[in-house]
C-alpha cells in the first residue's frame, strides 16, 4: 500500500509499505477513507521543524475510516463499522486518565519521547496517509455511516474545538470575536454561532477565508489590514466582545484589548516560536479571564453527534478532496494559503 512517510528534514516521500497486521487483541485494523492535512503536518515538514515527529512513520492524524478487523478484546466494534479516531487515545487506566485528564495520559506522554507531547498516531507512530492503519481500542468512536467520509475526517479538529468551547459557555446575546479564519477559526465560528452568540465578528486577512467565515455563520468579517479592528469591535459590541478566540498564534495581546471588562479570552492558535508581551495593566483592570485549550478530552462522542445532526455547515470547511497520491499538491496549496481543510482519500486498497 502507498504511504506518505516522513523522512525528516522536511521530506515526505510516497512509498510502498506492507499492510499492517493486528499485533494485540486490543487493536483494530482500519481502512482509511479520509485524512486531513493539518497545520501541524506543515510544521513537522518545515526546516527546521516547528513541531517534533518521529522519522520514518506515515503521517496523518486527522482521519476516519471503516473497521476491517478487530482484536478479541474489542467486543463493541465489528467489521464494516464507520469510525472516528481519537489520535491521542488516553489509556483509561493511569492516574491522569482516572482523574479525567486523558489529554495528559502518563504512558501516552511517555511514549512520544518529547516532553509535553502525547504520542499522537500519525506523528509519533504510523498514521493515516495510507490505506490501512492499526489503532488501539481507546481510539475508536462509532459514527453513522450516513455522515460523508470527508466530513468525518474533521472529527479530530472538531473534538478539540468542542473541548475548548465547552469552557467558554457562550450564551444567546453574547458577542464573540474570532481572530483568524483557517479551518480552526472557521470551526470556532460555526460552533459558537450554534452556541447562541448573537454577533460573531471574524478577523482575517485572506479574502477567500473571510468568505468562508461568512458561510460558517460570521455576522461580520473584517480585514484587519483595511479596517481598525478595535474600533469595529467597540462599535459593534458597545465596549468589547464577551469572548475573544485567538486562532492564529501571536495575537493574545490584541485579544486582551478586544475583550469586554470581565470577558474571556481563549488562546487556541499554537505557535511556540512566539512569546507575545501581555498588556498586564489592561488585563488586570478589565479582570480578563484568559483560558488555554489544546487537544480534545471526552469530546469525540459529542463530535459524532454534531456531525450526525448536520447542524453545523462543516462542508464549508473542506476546500479540497484529493487522492492520496496528490499529497504534495495539497501541502503546496496550504503553504500558499489557497486551501482550507484538504482531505486526502487513498485510492488503493
Ligand atoms: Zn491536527
Ligand atoms: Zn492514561
Amino acid at each position: 500500500m502507498l504511504g506518505a512517510v516522513f523522512e525528516g528534514n522536511g521530506k515526505l516521500v510516497l512509498k510502498d509499505r506492507f499492510k499492517p497486521e493486528l499485533k494485540k487483541d486490543t487493536e483494530a485494523l482500519i481502512k482509511v477513507t479520509g485524512v486531513g492535512i493539518c497545520g501541524t503536518d506543515l510544521h513537522i515538514l518545515q526546516v527546521p521543524p516547528a513541531h517534533p515527529a518521529k522519522q520514518n512513520i506515515i503521517l496523518g492524524h486527522e482521519f476516519t475510516g471503516e473497521v476491517v478487523e478487530v482484536g478479541s478484546q474489542i467486543p463493541d466494534f465489528a467489521p464494516g463499522d464507520a469510525v472516528l479516531i481519537d489520535p491521542h487515545p488516553g489509556c483509561g487506566l493511569c492516574e491522569a486518565c482516572r482523574s479525567g485528564n486523558t489529554d495528559i495520559c502518563i504512558p501516552l506522554l511517555a511514549a512520544s519521547g518529547e516532553p509535553g507531547h502525547p504520542a499522537t498516531i500519525g506523528i509519533f507512530s504510523d498514521g493515516a496517509m495510507t490505506s490501512y492503519v492499526t489503532v488501539p481500542r481507546e481510539a475508536l468512536y462509532k459514527v453513522s455511516p450516513k455522515v460523508p467520509s470527508h466530513i468525518r475526517a474533521l472529527a479530530e479538529p472538531l473534538a478539540c474545538i468542542l473541548n475548548a468551547t465547552n469552557k467558554l459557555k457562550v450564551q444567546p446575546g453574547d458577542s464573540v470575536v474570532v481572530l483568524g479564519a483557517g479551518p480552526i477559526g472557521l470551526l470556532f465560528t460555526a460552533v459558537l454561532k450554534a452556541n447562541g452568540a448573537s454577533k460573531v465578528i471574524v478577523s482575517e486577512i485572506s479574502d477567500y477565508r473571510r468568505e468562508a467565515a461568512k458561510a460558517c455563520g460570521a455576522t461580520l468579517v473584517v480585514d484587519p489590514r483595511q479596517e481598525d479592528l478595535e474600533a469595529v469591535v467597540k462599535r459593534e459590541t458597545g465596549g468589547g466582545a464577551n469572548v475573544v478566540v485567538e486562532a492564529v498564534g501571536p495575537l493574545l495581546p490584541q485579544a486582551i484589548q478586544l475583550v469586554v471588562t470581565r470577558g474571556t479570552v481563549l488562546q487556541f492558535g499554537h505557535d511556540e516560536t512566539v512569546e507575545p508581551a501581555i498588556p498586564v495593566g489592561v488585563m488586570l483592570k478589565k479582570e480578563v479571564q484568559i483560558l488555554g485549550a489544546f487537544i480534545g478530552r471526552y469530546s469525540f462522542e459529542r463530535a459524532a453527534k454534531v456531525m450526525e445532526s448536520g447542524q453545523l455547515p462543516l462542508d464549508q470547511i473542506v476546500s479540497h478532496r484529493l487522492p492520496l497520491s496528490k499529497v504534495h499538491e495539497g501541502i503546496e496549496l496550504l503553504r500558499q494559503g489557497k486551501g482550507l481543510k484538504i482531505i486526502l482519500e487513498p485510492e488503493e486498497y
